[in-house]
């Protein structure tokens, strides 16, 4: 059986794929959105963060985040903006088992890698501790580097585990989020990281903790470049005269 046949008939059997992502409507012709809706969609492909590749309320070299320290991130770039019908769509993919929605993720994640140029030797995903993950039935990073995998060629891994549990960061604000995850990224085998160029997969950058954890935990272990590609960024202030 061809690709194209087997995808219709699985998506036809299990896949929600043929309606919109945002408002349900059926879609004819493929894709996950709607036409009205893939118009109203907020692309961050405006002012954006030349560093983390955040959204920016004005254009502006780098955001604030970046001008105010050094991430051990070499750079980032997000498909959206954290608006509109994204929230909702993210909160859906996270919190109600909504997996099918990393694969509607992963086309615009792959389209911004290859936009990019970074070249990485693979995607990783962001570790989830085991009794959280157990609770969610998923971790959806590991979906979404995987759907990442399978459009880019880049092999999906994870050298890293969670070590303790950590607050929730959304109640969480600025400084508290960066110490609430320093240290909390373990090496999980030697060596995995070592001398690679690693692109990191994450859902959203909102302070960039995570990311700057993920990154400095990869760079101790040996990593030479650590990139990072997210579904959507909060968007911050810019920043016009960085220190470096
Ligand atoms: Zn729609
Ligand atoms: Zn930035």
């Amino acid at each position: 059986m061809n690709d194209k046949l087997r995808k219709l008939l699985v998506g036809a059997a299990f896949d929600p794929h043929w309606t919109c992502a945002v408002c349900g409507r059926e879609i004819f012709g493929g894709g996950y959105f709607c036409r009205d809706c893939l118009q109203k969609l907020p692309f961050n492909d405006k002012a954006f963060c030349a560093h983390c590749g955040r959204a920016l309320d004005a254009p502006a070299p780098v955001c604030d985040t970046c001008a105010n320290r050094l991430p051990a991130l070499d750079a980032g770039r997000s498909v959206f903006c954290y608006e509109g019908a994204i929230p909702p769509l993210i909160r859906k993919f996270k919190y109600s088992g909504a997996r099918w929605l990393a694969d509607a993720f992963a086309d615009d994640l792959a389209r911004l890698y290859r936009e990019s140029g970074f070249t990485a030797d693979a995607a990783v995903y962001v570790p989830m501790r085991k009794a959280a993950q157990r609770k969610r039935g998923y971790n959806q990073t590991e979906l979404l580097a995987r759907a990442f995998s399978e459009r880019t060629g880049v092999p999906a891994i994870c050298p890293l585990v969670k070590r303790k549990p950590t607050k929730r960061q959304a109640a969480l604000a600025g400084d508290d989020r960066m110490k609430n995850l320093e240290g909390s990224f373990a090496a999980a085998e030697r060596h995995a990281a070592a001398g690679k160029t690693l692109v990191v997969i994450d859902d959203v950058t909102t302070t960039g903790a995570t990311l700057q954890a993920m990154a400095a935990a990869l760079k101790k272990n040996g990593a030479k470049r650590v990139y990072a590609l997210t579904i959507a960024s909060v968007s911050r202030k810019g920043h016009k005269n960085p220190k470096s």
